[in-house]
C-alpha cells in the first residue's frame, strides 16, 4: 500500500485519539464537481470560481462551528486561485480575517487543524495537468492537517487526464470509504440534525448560523429566548448579544428604550445630573418570587408617582427630583 497524504487522517489509530471536526459528518472528504476552470493567458495561471466560493463557504461554516481562523488553512495549486481567494476572503471576512490562504508549495513544514484544498484543474481543453501529477507536493503539505481535511476538485477529470495513477487511486480509496461525493453532509452540534449540502450556495439557507434550520430557543441569562437559528458557535451564550427590546421599567414607570444587551439610559423624566432612573425588571417575569418582587417594585413606583403628583401641584409643573 502506497503512502498517501491522507493516510494519517484515515488511519484508525489516529482517528481514536484526535477530536472529530465539529459540524460535519466526516473529518476527511473529497467534494467532487465538474465546474470548469478559467485560464488567464496574460499571467499564465488558472483559477476555479466554483472551488473558490466553495472553499470560502466551507471556511465560513467552520468558523460558525466555533473554530478560530488560525485553525483553518486554504491551500491551492495555482497562484491565481490564491489571489482570487485572498481577495474574496477579505470581502467576506474583513481585512484581518486571519485564515491562512497559501500555495501548497509554500506550506511545506507547516501545520493546520483543518485544511481545505482547492485543486483548480477542471474541464480544460488543455489536458496536461503536470503540476498535479507531482505526488510529493500534495503529500507533504496535506499530511499536515491535524483534525480535518477537505479536498475540492474534479476527481474524474484528474483521474482521466493524469499521467500517473495517483488520482485514480485517490478516487478509489475515498470512494470505498464513502468520502467522495458532490454532497457534503453537515450535522448540527445542538440537535444532531444532518443536512445534505449539494452546492456551496446551500450553506447559507440550510445552515444560516452554522447549525440546522431550527431556532436555537435556549433561554439567555436575561430571560429572553435566543433569537438565532441553531448555531454552532458560542453554545454557552457567553458572547451572544440579546437584540430584544429591554424589558426594564424605571421608577417613572417608563419602559427602557434600549435593546436588552445595551446599558439602560435614564428616561426623559430623569433630571438629576448624575442620578439615574433605577431600572428594574418589569412584571413580565413569570416566577412567583419575581412576581412578588415586581409587585413590591410596582408599589414603590406608584408611591413615587403619588408623591410626584403631590409635588407637581405644590411646586409647579415639574416632576420632583428624587
Ligand atoms: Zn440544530
Ligand atoms: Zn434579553
Ligand atoms: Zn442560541
Ligand atoms: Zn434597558
Ligand atoms: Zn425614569
Amino acid at each position: 500500500m502506497q503512502k498517501h497524504f491522507y493516510d494519517g487522517l484515515l488511519n484508525s489509530d489516529t482517528v481514536l485519539s484526535r477530536p472529530h471536526v465539529k459540524g460535519l459528518q466526516n473529518d476527511v472528504f473529497f467534494i467532487k464537481h465538474s465546474y470548469a476552470e478559467t485560464y488567464d493567458e496574460e499571467i499564465e495561471s488558472r483559477r476555479n470560481g466554483y472551488e473558490m466560493r466553495y472553499a470560502l463557504a466551507l471556511a465560513k461554516y467552520l468558523l460558525q462551528q466555533g473554530y478560530r481562523s488560525k485553525q483553518i488553512a486554504i491551500l491551492v495549486t495555482y497562484s491565481e486561485q490564491r489571489h482570487s481567494l485572498r481577495k474574496n476572503a477579505e470581502r467576506l471576512f474583513g481585512y484581518d480575517h486571519g485564515i491562512r490562504i497559501e500555495n501548497v508549495d509554500n506550506f511545506q513544514g507547516e501545520e493546520s487543524d483543518i485544511i481545505i484544498l482547492s485543486l483548480v484543474r477542471s474541464e480544460s481543453e488543455n489536458g496536461k495537468i503536470g503540476y498535479l501529477n507531482t505526488k510529493n507536493r500534495l503529500c507533504v503539505a496535506l499530511s499536515r492537517a491535524r483534525i480535518g481535511m477537505y479536498v475540492i476538485g474534479n476527481i474524474q477529470y484528474l483521474a482521466d487526464r493524469a499521467s500517473s495513477t495517483l488520482w485514480q487511486e485517490i478516487k478509489e480509496t475515498f470512494g470505498r470509504k464513502n468520502y467522495l461525493s458532490e454532497h457534503l453532509i453537515t450535522k448540527c452540534q445542538k440537535h444532531g440534525t444532518e443536512q445534505i449540502i449539494k452546492s456551496f450556495k446551500e450553506f447559507n439557507f440550510k445552515c444560516p448560523e452554522g447549525g440546522c434550520q431550527r431556532q436555537c430557543e435556549d433561554i439567555l441569562e436575561c430571560g429572553h429566548v435566543c433569537a438565532l437559528y441553531c448555531h454552532g458557535y458560542d453554545m454557552e451564550h457567553l458572547e451572544i448579544k440579546c437584540e430584544q427590546p429591554c424589558q426594564k421599567i424605571c421608577y417613572h414607570n417608563v419602559q427602557c428604550q434600549k435593546l436588552c444587551h445595551e446599558e439602560c439610559e435614564p428616561c426623559e423624566f430623569n433630571e438629576s445630573e448624575n442620578g439615574n432612573c433605577y431600572y428594574f425588571i418589569s412584571e413580565s417575569s413569570n416566577s412567583a418570587e419575581n412576581a412578588l418582587e415586581a409587585e413590591t417594585k410596582k408599589q414603590v413606583v406608584e408611591e413615587y408617582h403619588r408623591e410626584a403628583e403631590i409635588s407637581f401641584f405644590l411646586d409647579g409643573p415639574k416632576l420632583n427630583k428624587k
